[in-house]
């Protein structure tokens, strides 16, 4: 081995003496070199002669066209790799089930739920967001595995008092569910002015069935939209606040 401070070598510059240690490596990087260059020009119909590449290929070098007219075809099949496209389930409130509460005069909570279901889910599919509306317990929630699931119910019918007003939401336990819930409730407070009842949030929604039912790893929420009581006429009649703050309240947690 050759010491860097060698007097025969010492009055050479470095990139001479760096030349000469590697002369077989710069040998072999300038003939690569050379043959790619080689390669992509005979290969290449743009920078070169696409004629005269054509007529070589004609004549006798290569037994197939290396040009060759294939017709675009749809991606029919994703890699297991790439992210699973969106998917929002949404469940109507007692669909399928029972009617839920009833107000005096026969309008049921489950009618109320299922019309601003129906509203959200063809919104989001006119958005071009995949969506779907679920029954209560429907046998799909088995495992049911999507970005995110929305169970949307209303509260009771009866007078309580005057501050039976305004919505809540209750988030799965089981799967991180807090950009939903908080995604949700922003949104549907702005839109629709209502206020936030979080002391009347009540076992049964934060024991959810579907969020013990669902595939882990979907975030799940369920929004009480109102009283049906003192909210009635924006649940019922003027209800286009409601459904995009539901809407707002699904693009905000996408973002
Ligand atoms: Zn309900």
């Amino acid at each position: 081995m050759e010491r860097h401070n060698s007097p025969k070598r010492a009055g050479q510059p470095l990139w001479l003496r760096l030349v000469r240690h590697n002369v077989p490596i710069i040998l072999f990087l300038a003939a690569a070199l050379v043959g790619m260059g080689a390669v992509y020009w005979f290969f290449n119909p743009d920078g070169g002669d696409a004629a005269a590449v054509t007529a070589v290929i004609n004549h006798n070098t290569l037994s197939a066209p290396i040009f060759k007219d294939a017709p675009d075809k749809p991606v029919l099949q994703r890699l297991s790799q790439s992210a699973a496209p969106i998917r929002i389930g949404i469940i109507a409130g007692h669909k399928g089930f029972d009617s839920g509460a009833v107000c005096e005069d026969g309008l049921t909570e489950a009618a109320v739920n299922a019309n601003l279901a129906e509203r959200l889910v063809a919104n989001l599919r006119a958005r071009g967001i995949r969506a779907e509306i679920l029954d209560e317990f429907d046998p799909r929630l088995t495992g049911y595995s999507a970005t995110g699931l929305i169970s949307i119910h209303a509260d009771s019918c009866d007078y309580v008092n005057k501050f039976a007003t305004g919505f809540k939401i209750s988030g799965s336990t089981y799967t991180d569910s807090s950009k939903l819930s908080t995604c949700m409730e922003s949104a549907y407070g702005a839109s629709t002015g209502l206020p936030y009842h979080a002391n009347t949030i009540t076992a049964d929604m934060a024991n959810y069935h579907a969020f013990a039912e669902i595939a882990p790893g979907t975030p799940a929420i369920i929004i009480e939209v109102g009283f049906m009581n003192l909210d009635r006429k924006k649940l019922t009649v003027d209800t286009d606040p409601v459904v995009l703050g539901l809407i707002n309240g699904v693009t905000c947690f996408l973002e």
